[in-house]
């Protein structure tokens, strides 16, 4: 069987296994002997994903044969990004607007979420301050690393292991053939070590996904005894509103894209990426889904390596369609349950301020959520209304992952074939 086939079952008895264990009583038993298997599953990901990215970014540079080419996959890869991010924020604000979630809370409701909000509004806001305090440049300067070991321990670094392994491998292309061989060859070859361990890890990922989904439904139903119904069913409706931006991406947006600027049947797409959605789902991460998405890009959509290495990286860490759309119904749906108008230009700001938020965001679960404080502050809109959107956010993160990973990937296939680097898909 097929291992997308082997993950989607594993998904699927996780859900069914996590309900049960609620209903039965088996929690506990859950929690301790089942969800440590996702938990060292979802290590195994991140493990991998540094060396990995770090090593074939550094073999794939140095196998390019000029640097001006490099420069232009870079270019052009960061402005479709810049691009699909700026239609995922505007296709939200648009879902957002027409649909009016927000507006579905009684005039009583919205009254006693005024109030009760209001007292923290300060120390909330305090965060954001800080955040916004950078100076303008200040991703730029975060972006040099003052020691790549540092960069290296951290998981949230990518952008600085990126820049390292750019001037590494620009640099080993300019020293003499003779003194560049082994370290190229090095570099070659423990390429294929890596790549190898992704496989050794996808092997155990039906088991990592059903321990995961199992212990996320167990953690979910343990701490949500008997909402106020008015509450889940107006969040039921924002989620909807969430995840219909998220498929009109998904089946509207990027199938325009990748069937205009590339020959690549969008179904051919679908099926290739299928294993990278399952997994984005289960991990509500896109950095640890990368060597995934690397390898079914590479694999199964034909993007050739040089491409994938480089642009799908870089995407993972600032190409977020799912997470700026979801800022930005996220933050309009807030400003609705308060009973506050927004104007053309407060919307515009939106679409500022969510797609540099979902460029800063870390590629790990719930990072988008964090990163909305600023989208909120910046239009005015209380920040404490996030307390409203928890209990649905986890669900909404592993759907917004799926477009995040699939937005890479179809830039990825983009840029590979302007470069005439598309080559006909392994399987
Ligand atoms: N979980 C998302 C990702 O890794 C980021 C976010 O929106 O929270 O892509």
């Amino acid at each position: 069987m097929a291992l997308h086939w082997k993950i989607l079952i594993g998904m699927a008895l996780g859900v069914i296994w996590g309900l049960l264990a609620s209903v039965l009583g088996l929690n506990d038993f859950t929690l301790d002997w089942i969800k440590p298997f996702g938990t060292i599953f979802l290590n195994l990901l991140k493990l991998i994903a540094v060396p990995l990215v770090l090593v074939s970014l550094i073999q794939g540079v140095s196998s390019l044969s000029d640097v001006s080419k490099l420069s232009r996959i870079g270019t052009k890869a960061v402005a479709i990004y810049l691009t699909t991010t700026v239609i995922a924020v505007s296709i939200g604000l648009v879902f957002v607007n027409v649909f009016k979630p927000g507006h579905s809370f009684s005039e009583e409701k919205r009254n006693e979420f005024k109030e009760q909000f209001a007292s923290t509004a300060n120390e909330r806001a305090q965060t954001a301050q800080q955040v916004q305090e950078a100076g303008p440049l200040r991703f730029l300067e975060d972006m040099v690393p003052t020691n790549i070991f540092g960069s290296l321990t951290n998981n949230t670094q990518m952008l600085q292991i990126i820049f390292f392994a750019l001037l590494f491998g620009i640099a080993l292309v300019m020293i003499p053939p003779d003194r560049a061989a082994p370290v190229f060859a090095f570099f070659d070859g423990t390429n294929e070590v890596i790549l190898k361990m992704v496989d050794l890890i996808m092997r155990f990922s039906p088991i990592g996904v059903f321990a995961l989904l199992a212990g996320l439904v167990v953690d979910f139903a343990g701490d949500s005894p008997g909402q106020a119904v008015e509450l889940l069913a107006v969040l039921g409706y924002y989620s909807v509103v969430v995840i219909a931006g998220l498929a009109a991406m998904m089946f509207i947006v990027y199938p325009l894209a990748v069937s205009l600027f590339t020959k690549q049947s969008y179904g051919t797409f679908l099926r290739g990426m299928f294993p990278a959605h399952m997994l984005a789902f289960s991990t509500s991460s896109s950095a640890a889904t990368l060597p995934v998405t690397m390898e079914c890009a590479e694999k199964n959509l034909g993007v050739s390596k040089e491409v994938a290495s480089f642009v799908l990286p870089l995407g993972a860490t600032v190409n977020m369609d799912g997470t700026s759309l979801y800022q930005a119904v996220a933050a309009v749906f807030i400003a609705q349950a308060f009973g506050m108008q927004l104007d053309l230009a407060a919307q515009l700001g939106i679409v500022l301020t969510a797609t540099l938020a979902s460029i800063g965001t870390a590629a790990v679960p719930g990072a988008g959520t964090v990163m909305l404080v600023i989208v909120l502050q910046q239009a005015n809109i209380p920040i404490e209304g996030i307390a409203l959107i928890f209990a649905v956010d986890r669900l909404l993160d592993m759907c917004r992952t799926i477009i995040n990973v699939t937005g890479d990937a179809a830039v990825a296939t983009i840029v590979a074939n302007g470069e005439g680097q598309l080559l006909p898909p392994e399987n």
